[in-house]
């Protein structure tokens, strides 16, 4: 017997299944991953994998035990497929969250940051989501002192990086092998997610060269953490 069930969740991966149907990981907002299937109707319809909304499945006893029967929309994400910064970051968010174990707690996180990254730049709105995760699973983030040797930086220093630590330092104790690095202006921006309120940062003007480092250096930072090190051939893309 079928049993239906309905919740609000965000898609956070979908995967090709049989040529022309999809299988979507959800994150429900109770914070459940839920993996179902998501048949196309039409043979050459478009399929647009609704990214946000209410979905309505029903329970089978097949491999995959869901099947997406019907779906509202509650907030319309789907601005992120027009923009290719914007797709680039929900990517980036889905990557960082698959490998996560508890990713399910991060649904209010998702939501809060879809809904920023239709007004803000998706630069901003991915510097916001890394911190997040960085502050959410306990790991540290220094832009006062050097973690290794305790050095306090000075306003003109830069903060390097060092892979056998998985952590920012000093030059000092960098490796000099590594070109990722925050100069002084990113680490000021950066001091100020963690002091001001936060739509009163993203308002602020900020040049492209320093926020691209910002998203470099933060990106590989958790890249590398989740990873456990360094492995340059992921990150073609970044
Ligand atoms: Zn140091």
């Amino acid at each position: 017997m079928n049993k239906d069930i309905s919740f609000k969740a965000i898609a956070l991966r979908s995967f090709v299944y049989k040529s022309n149907h999809r299988r979507i990981e959800l994150i429900t907002e109770n914070n459940e991953i839920i993996s179902a299937l998501y048949y196309k109707r039409k043979k050459n319809s478009s399929f647009t994998v609704p990214i946000s909304g209410v979905f309505y499945l029903t329970r089978t006893k097949d491999q995959y035990p869901y099947v997406i029967k019907d779906f509202d929309l509650v907030y319309d994400y789907n601005f992120i497929y027009k923009n290719f910064e914007k797709l680039n970051s929900y990517n980036i968010w889905a990557n960082i969250l698959k490998k996560i174990k508890d990713q399910g707690r991060y649904y209010n996180l998702l939501k809060a940051s879809f809904s920023l990254l239709e007004h803000y730049d998706a630069k901003k709105i991915d510097i916001l989501f890394l911190l997040s995760i960085i502050k959410e699973q306990g790991w540290s983030f220094n832009l006062y002192n050097c973690p290794l040797c305790n050095y306090k930086y000075l306003d003109i220093d830069i903060i390097y990086y060092n892979s056998n630590n998985l952590t920012n330092c000093c030059k000092n104790c960098s490796e000099n092998t590594s070109n990722l690095y925050l100069p002084p202006n990113a680490r000021k921006y950066l001091k100020l997610y963690h002091h001001q309120d936060i739509t009163k940062v993203l308002d602020l003007e900020i040049n492209d060269n320093t926020l691209t480092s910002i998203h470099r250096y933060l990106t590989r930072y958790v890249y590398f953490l989740l990873n456990g090190g360094i492995n340059y051939d992921k990150f073609g893309m970044l």
